[in-house]
């Protein structure tokens, strides 16, 4: 893919489901978030959960299942990797590679990521600074990579009545101090599919470049984070909305 040209196009909306699940759930998502105006397709194919119990992803089949979903609506695809071991395999499918908030500072996976030349997309850890973030960022610039997209995606603080408390003092504050591109996930910002579109706005309204943003045929049947996923009809309404921030 084109990194400089698929950033220009700005607000870049990337969107997808949390995890792949199925080949019926990526394809009928991929189709809805196209129709709907979104730049990339995203989705877990190794997933990083907070329990061993919860549904870890479909691994390799889940990244040939967005290869397919590519295949069809064009659509480039974003996706995380986890662990070093599997950062190869993850580069041959990924047209942007995502790492994820628990692994921000995992700097060997940084190094192995930046080694790939895959545009990145660096979410903050959850209880990140911004020093801390821009250090990662570090990383993989050291290594000569420079396609990084930066993705708050929320913060823990003492609040409790929203997952994440989603920072959007960062996105003004990181567009004076680097040249990144920063993008917003209001999905596991807040982790409610009813403040998704109002923070997807204030988002873009404070200057972000783009979304990333959780969608799912039925959220209520969502493997992984349902509750904050919006369904095709919610998604395609937001996209609408945000046409004239
Ligand atoms: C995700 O993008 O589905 C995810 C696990 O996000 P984060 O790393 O921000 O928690
Ligand atoms: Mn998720």
């Amino acid at each position: 893919m084109n990194f400089e040209a698929f950033i220009k196009n700005r607000p870049f909306v990337i969107a997808g489901p949390c995890a792949v699940e199925s080949r019926e759930q990526i394809l009928t998502t991929a189709r809805a978030v196209k129709n709907a105006g979104a730049q990339a397709l995203r989705g877990g194919a190794f997933k990083p959960r907070t329990s061993p119990h919860s549904f870890q992803g479909l691994g390799e089949e889940g990244l040939k299942l967005l290869a397919q979903a590519r295949a069809e609506t064009g659509l480039p695809i974003v996706t995380e990797v986890l662990d070093t071991r599997d950062v190869l395999l993850v580069a041959e499918y990924a047209d942007i590679i995502q790492i994820g908030s628990r692994s921000t500072q995992n700097f060997p996976l940084l190094k192995e990521v930046a080694k790939t030349n895959r545009p990145v997309i660096l979410k903050r850890g959850m209880a990140m600074t911004v020093e801390e973030w821009l250090s990662a960022a570090d990383y993989i610039l050291e290594s000569g990579h420079d396609k990084i997209i930066l993705c708050e995606r929320g913060i823990r603080t003492f609040e409790t009545a929203t997952r994440h408390t989603l920072d959007l003092n960062v996105v003004p504050l990181l567009k004076e101090k680097t040249k990144f591109s920063v993008i917003v996930d209001p999905s596991h910002g807040t982790g409610r599919a009813s403040l998704v579109a109002p923070m997807a706005k204030a988002a873009l309204a404070c200057g972000a470049d783009g979304l990333l943003i959780e969608v799912h045929p039925d959220p209520h049947q969502a493997l992984s984070d349902g509750p904050q996923s919006l369904d095709f009809s919610a998604f395609e309404k937001l996209m609408g909305e945000i046409q004239n921030i």
